[in-house]
């Protein structure tokens, strides 16, 4: 079975870089996907390829990564019966595809790319650089176009990313003819969370609270998180907007409100605002983690394998397409 006939198709993906997802993950990505997945037919995507393109060094974890990261994608609420889940070294049509779009695609569009030019600088400039990391954006694009999507959803910021893959769906159909309808970008709502530190989120910045950690793991974190640093006594007035707990506070507390303004006033000290968002973020948690611990390996390898093989049914028909329209066939 491979999707209900009646609904559009979408994709979504994320890098398999660690093997956990925080709860940032979840509120910019995944509780966009589980809240699309009845409207749409959704695909999900563990994106092990692209992980690679900035942890080539060490892939000794990067199977059991995969597998946890689908762990949580079911943890957080999607359903593998009616969104496929799938890791992208499993579906190896992606491999061509983004061979057949580097042939087309012009150095230029790809050298411009922002986060390209970061990445860049980071890992020490052009000698440096991985060819896989330049081409991220046309595996990307192989990715997304595969799945000849009605959308793809996304945050603002990651908007200008699926305008590259856009660009390059309409030179192939200029060059050989229309295989790739255009996609549009679903923007959700989507905020960004702050980590325990006030930085963003991040697994590369060690401030996370992850979904698949205990109560106790999460509760030491928040007893230790950024707060408003003037604010010493209970009395002190605390500045909520810039108070990591207070954030969590208003994600995952139906009295936000109320503890803000007696934050703002002084009119409560920072350990109950911890303790009430131990027990708020810890609550939201609970069955997630109790639905993340009834997945086995042996579940989760059944799960993907069900995944890439729906798949690849659909890789398969467009590939078919594509040969046809490049004469390779
Ligand atoms: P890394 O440190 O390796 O970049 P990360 O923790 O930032 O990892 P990504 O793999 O970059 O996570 O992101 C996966 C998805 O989660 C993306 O859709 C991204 O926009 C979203 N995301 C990541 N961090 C946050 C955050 N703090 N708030 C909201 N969304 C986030
Ligand atoms: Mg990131």
């Amino acid at each position: 079975m491979n999707g209900t006939p009646d609904k559009k198709r979408i994709l979504s993906g994320m890098r398999s870089t660690g093997p956990k997802l925080h709860i940032g993950n979840y509120e910019g990505a995944l509780r966009n996907w589980v809240a699309l997945q009845d409207q749409y037919n959704m695909y999900c995507m563990v994106a092990d390829w692209h992980a690679l393109t900035t942890q080539f060094g060490d892939t000794s974890e990067i199977s059991r990564n995969s597998r946890e990261v689908a762990k949580d994608f079911i943890a957080g609420g999607i359903d593998p019966a009616k969104s496929p889940i799938f890791v992208q070294s499993h579906v190896k049509e992606h491999a061509e595809l983004h061979l057949l779009l580097s042939m087309a695609t012009p150095l230029g569009w790809l050298e411009r790319v922002p986060t390209f030019k970061e990445k860049q600088q980071d890992i020490g400039g052009a000698e440096r650089v991985p060819y896989g990391l330049l081409g991220y954006p046309v595996l990307q694009a192989a990715d997304i176009l595969m799945y000849r999507p009605y959308g793809v959803p996304v945050g603002k910021d990651q908007a200008p990313h699926l305008e590259v893959s856009r660009e390059i769906g309409r030179r192939f159909n200029h060059l050989y003819g229309n295989v790739f309808p255009e996609f549009v970008n679903i923007i959700g709502d989507i905020p960004v969370l702050p980590g325990l530190d006030m930085r963003k989120m991040s697994k590369s910045y060690d401030n996370c609270i992850y979904i698949n950690e205990s109560p106790d793991e999460t509760a030491k974190k928040i007893k230790s998180a950024f707060t408003t640093p003037s604010k010493i006594k209970k009395t002190d007035p605390g500045i909520p907007e810039g108070c990591a707990v207070c954030q969590y506070l208003k994600v995952y507390s139906p009295q936000w409100e109320t503890q803000w303004n007696e934050d703002r006033e002084g009119l409560r000290g920072c350990m109950q605002s911890k303790n009430e968002c131990i027990e708020a973020v810890n609550e939201f948690l609970r069955p997630m983690r109790e639905r993340r611990a009834a997945i086995d390996d042996t579940t989760i390898e059944d799960i993907l394998r069900d995944g890439a093989e729906r798949a690849r049914a659909v890789a398969q028909q467009t590939m078919q397409d594509v040969r046809e329209a490049m004469h390779l066939w």
